[in-house]
C-alpha cells in the first residue's frame, strides 16, 4: 500500500531508541519484556511527542502561507514549549495562549517559552475554559488587523494534521520490532490531548503492526479518549481523502489519572525516583509518570497476559518535573 504523506519539516531527531529495561523488566514485568521507545529523546528543548506533530504541522503552516502560530495549553504545556521552540527555529511568531495566573517567576516549560521568545497570555482558569476558542478567534482577527497570518494549533497539536506524527513513528516501530525479533507487541503511551493515541492507532493499522495500542489517560476518562480518537481520525480522513479505508479501535487503560490533570500522588512520585536510579530513565509527574505507574498495575492485574513484549512510548516532558520539585519529598 502506498502511503502519501503531505510534506514535513524534519525537526525531531529520529529514529528515536527502541530500548530494553533489563532491570524494570526483572522488578515489575511479571515475565513481561519492557521496552521503551525514547520519544523524550527527539531533541532537546524541542523535544517530546509533540515534535513528531509538529513537524507536519509547521509544514502545513508554512506552505499555506501563516507567519504565526497560536497554541494553547496549561502553564507547563510541553506542547506550548516545543511550538515555541519549532517557531523559533523556523522563524515563524509563536503565540502561546495558557491556562492559569501568571506566576511570580517563570519555571520550566514557561521559562522555556519566554527565553524561546514566545508572546505569553496567561488567562485564570474559569476564563480559559470557557473561552479559548473565542480567545483564538480574537487573537487570530489581531494579528489578520496586522496584516499577519495566523494559524491556530489545537490542544497538543492533536488534528488530523498533527496524527502524521504518529503515523510515520509506527514505520519506526515496524523497523524496531523486527530489529529485536518481537513478535507481538502492546504499546502503551500517556494519553493527554489523544493526539499521540490516534496517530499510534491509526499507525499501527495503516502499517499492519502486530502491535495493540493502549492509552493511559491522565485526564477525563474512557469515553472522552475513544470519541477524541474517532474525531482526529475523522478529521485526518476529511483533510486526507485519498487516505486508504480503515477501521480503528483505540483502547484506554482508565483508572490511573488520581486526583487530576496534573496531580500526582506519592506512588507516581515515588516511582520517578526509583526507575531513574533503577534504569537512568527520567519519567514526568503529569504524563509519563502517571502512564507507567498505571501501566505497571495493568501488568500486575494480567490486562497483557498472553504477549511478552511491552512498549513503553517515552512521550518525554522532563521540563514538567522541576516545578514540582516538592512532591519529591525525600530532597
Ligand atoms: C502532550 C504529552 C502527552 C500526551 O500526548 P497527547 O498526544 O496530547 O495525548 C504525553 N506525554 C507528554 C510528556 C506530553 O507532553
Amino acid at each position: 500500500m502506498e502511503l502519501q504523506y503531505p510534506r514535513r519539516i524534519a525537526l525531531a531527531r529520529t529514529p528515536t531508541p527502541l530500548q530494553y529495561l533489563e532491570r524494570a523488566s526483572a522488578r515489575w514485568g511479571c515475565g513481561h519484556r519492557l521496552w521503551v521507545k525514547r520519544d523524550d529523546l527527539t531533541g532537546c528543548t524541542l523535544s517530546g511527542n509533540k515534535v513528531r506533530k509538529l513537524e507536519f504541522i509547521t509544514a502545513h503552516a508554512i506552505d499555506h502561507g501563516y507567519d504565526t502560530l497560536i497554541t494553547c495549553g496549561g502553564l507547563q504545556s510541553n506542547h506550548c514549549r516545543a511550538t515555541a521552540f519549532a517557531g523559533a527555529q523556523l522563524g515563524l511568531a509563536v503565540h502561546l495562549l495558557l491556562r492559569g495566573d501568571e506566576p511570580d517567576q517563570a519555571d520550566g516549560n514557561l521559562l522555556l517559552d519566554h527565553l524561546a521568545g514566545a508572546t505569553v497570555s496567561c488567562y485564570p482558569k474559569r476564563q480559559y475554559v470557557a473561552e479559548v476558542e473565542a480567545l483564538f478567534r480574537q487573537w487570530q482577527q489581531h494579528y489578520d488587523g496586522l496584516g499577519r497570518k495566523a494559524l491556530a494549533i489545537p490542544t497538543g497539536g492533536s488534528d488530523g494534521i498533527g496524527a502524521w506524527g504518529y503515523i510515520a513513528a509506527c514505520e519506526e516501530l515496524a523497523a524496531d520490532l523486527g530489529a529485536n525479533q518481537i513478535e507481538r507487541a502492546h504499546i502503551v503511551t500517556a494519553s493527554g490531548s489523544g493526539g499521540t493515541q490516534a496517530g499510534l492507532t491509526l499507525g499501527v493499522a495503516l502499517h499492519r503492526l502486530p502491535a495493540t495500542v493502549w492509552g493511559v489517560n491522565v485526564c477525563d476518562d474512557a469515553q472522552y479518549f475513544l470519541d477524541k480518537v474517532a474525531a482526529d481520525a475523522a478529521d485526518w480522513r476529511r483533510r486526507y481523502p485519498q487516505v486508504p479505508e480503515l477501521e480503528i479501535h483505540a483502547n484506554v487503560l482508565d483508572g490511573h489519572v488520581g486526583a487530576g490533570y496534573g496531580v500526582a500522588d506519592e506512588a507516581v512520585f515515588g516511582l520517578i525516583a526509583e526507575l531513574a536510579a533503577l534504569e537512568g530513565l527520567v519519567l514526568d509527574p503529569v504524563y509519563t509518570g502517571k502512564a507507567f505507574n498505571g501501566m505497571l498495575a495493568e501488568i500486575a492485574a494480567g490486562r497483557f497476559a498472553g504477549c511478552t513484549d511491552i512498549v513503553f512510548m517515552h512521550t518525554g516532558g522532563i521540563f514538567g518535573l522541576f516545578p514540582q520539585r516538592s512532591g519529591f519529598t525525600a530532597w
